[in-house]
């Protein structure tokens, strides 16, 4: 199974893909994830990225998308993979279109998580409370803001894009976790 989970920060993302990580021995491609280790290890893309992360800004395109061709290679995605934080553009999507036909893989699924912006803003901010200090720096209440504000300007639209290539499925991501994770568990039985 090959899938995109898409949602505003804060929507459960990152909680769902670690269920089906479990569950179906599938990888997690959290873009995120993967810039926050290259801040961490400060390598020129971490360099680079830190600036734009810690505002809520989104890192260059082209950054994002190879550091993912380059992870979608390594051989433990072969039996599947959930992308979790890219696409995040359009042009990053129709890059993912592009890389993925050059690898001869085709997407199964893309499974947006529905939420509502005001509950997002309390869930984030008790994350920011709750992680001590492993706080991201990016979990206050600015870059949260502005997270939200790109969210809904430059990645809500791939929700249309993917509706179009007919492999868009919505769920309630207010509803509790269990119950957010067994509906992502019927659209795997519907799409096999
Ligand atoms: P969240 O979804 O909780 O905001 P992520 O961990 O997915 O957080 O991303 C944190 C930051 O990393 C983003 O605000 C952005 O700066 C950068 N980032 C992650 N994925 C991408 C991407 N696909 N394109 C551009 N920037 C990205």
């Amino acid at each position: 199974m090959r899938l995109i989970l898409l949602g505003p920060p804060g929507a459960g993302k990152g909680t769902q893909a670690q269920k089906l990580v479990d569950q179906h021995n599938l990888v997690q491609l959290s873009t995120g994830d993967m810039l926050r280790a290259a801040v961490k290890a400060e390598t020129p893309i971490g360099l680079r990225a830190k600036a734009l992360m810690d505002a809520g800004e989104l890192v260059p395109d082209e950054v994002v998308v190879q550091i993912v061709s380059e992870r979608l290679d390594e051989p433990d995605c072969g039996n599947g993979f959930i992308l979790d934080g890219f696409p995040r553009t359009v042009p990053q999507a129709e890059a993912l279109d592009a890389l993925l036909e050059r690898k001869r893989l085709q997407l199964d699924v893309v499974i947006e998580l529905v939420v509502d912006e005001d509950a997002l803003l309390d869930r984030v901010k008790k994350r920011a409370a709750e992680s001590g200090d492993n706080v991201r720096s990016d979990d206050n209440a600015d870059a949260l803001k502005k997270r939200l504000d790109v969210y809904r300007a430059q990645t809500a639209p791939l929700a249309q894009f993917y509706r179009e290539k007919g492999l868009l499925k919505q769920v309630n991501g207010m509803a509790a976790i269990e119950e957010v994770s067994s509906e992502i568990d019927r659209i795997f039985v519907e799409v096999g």
